[in-house]
């Protein structure tokens, strides 16, 4: 779009008055956005795209719909135990509608104050679906930060909390995209474990946030790491019971392959296994757990109480 009707938009919905904040040399309004990295500090960037209808539904509220595409977002910066400081929007539109508009601005800025980050610029262009992308930018100090690649044998597996909440609750919302009340909170308001990740810098060896499912995920520090993640099943905190009735166990497997909630998957020396509890009592995380160890080898897997490793019929989402 390059019409007044563009600028006029982005000057009512995403022109937020800058907070105090001496970093951001230049915000929204200018042709970049330009930033002041603090001392003793790298940039910590990533991007996250939401298309209409494979990530969200089309008609859910719109301050839910930017509510969740900010969160996962910016939880890709809890992953790396960075701190989040800003991001820039990119939106593509089939129509300017200015209730639609109204309601996704006020729920992303709810979003980004909750979160604290700041909105430092973007793009709006129509198109034919619904589609947004958010660039996230944070600090890690030099030297640190939790990547996929530091896993070792004989280390702690953790999980920060329930996996498959947002699995379970995600058939209603599709049958009803208007569903807005506290049963829709884990997936338009998935929790993100900022400070509790930063204050794992100096004791966890690896980290993601578990996006497409927790098996699937395990995998991608598995071989990142050239480490087996050995998973106790009965050890996993999830949202229904394992073991109970064949019926919950479809339910369970649904929730340890589908799960977008993006809890953050970690792995730790034992020996810092103490001082992480502590950590998790600290920041609020109840069902933040051991889920096993790490051997040599490079796959994933998870096993019964018996040792026999559990065989599942899907591992997680993929798009392609
Ligand atoms: P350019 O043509 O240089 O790409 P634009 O005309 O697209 O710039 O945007 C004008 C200003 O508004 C820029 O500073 C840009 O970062 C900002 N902007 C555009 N869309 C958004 C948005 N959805 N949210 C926040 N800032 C935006
Ligand atoms: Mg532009």
């Amino acid at each position: 779009m390059e019409s007044a009707s563009e600028f006029d938009l982005i000057r009512a919905f995403f022109d937020w008055p800058a907070a105090a904040d001496n970093t951001i040399r230049i915000p929204v309004g200018d042709d970049c956005s330009v930033i002041t990295s603090p001392a003793g500090m790298s940039l910590a960037q990533s991007i996250d795209t939401q298309v209409a209808d494979v990530h969200f539904p089309k008609f859910a509220p719109a301050h839910l719909i930017a509510s969740r595409a900010l969160r996962c977002a910016v939880s890709d910066l809890a992953a790396m135990g960075a701190i989040a400081h800003s991001f820039h929007l990119a939106l593509t539109l089939p129509e300017a509608s200015n209730d639609w508009l109204a309601s996704f601005s006020q729920g992303l800025r709810k979003t980004a104050s909750e979160l604290d980050i700041q909105l430092i610029g973007g793009d709006t262009t129509r198109g034919k679906e619904l589609v947004i992308s958010i660039a996230v930018q944070g600090w890690l100090p030099s030297q640190q930060g939790l990547t996929r690649s530091g896993a070792g044998v004989d280390e702690d597996i953790w999980v920060t909390g329930l996996v498959g909440e947002s699995a379970m609750i995600l058939p209603s919302i599709i049958a009803q995209p208007q569903l807005d009340g506290p049963e829709t909170q884990p997936y338009y308001h998935p929790e993100v474990h900022l400070k509790f990740a930063q204050a794992l810098l100096p004791f966890a060896s690896s980290a993601m946030d578990i996006s497409d499912g927790l098996m699937q995920d395990a995998a991608h520090i598995a071989k990142a790491s050239q480490v087996a993640l050995c998973i106790q099943a009965g050890r996993i905190p999830t949202p229904v019971a394992y073991g109970a009735k064949s019926s919950d166990n479809a339910l369970w497997e649904q929730c340890v392959t589908g799960g977008d909630d993006y809890q953050l998957l970690f792995t730790a020396p034992k020996s810092q296994r103490e001082t992480i509890q502590t950590l998790a009592r600290e920041h609020n995380l109840p069902n933040c757990q051991v889920i096993g160890e790490t051997k040599s080898g490079s796959t994933v897997s998870i096993l019964e109480p018996n040792g026999q490793q559990r065989l599942f019929k899907q591992t997680g989402y993929t798009h392609f």
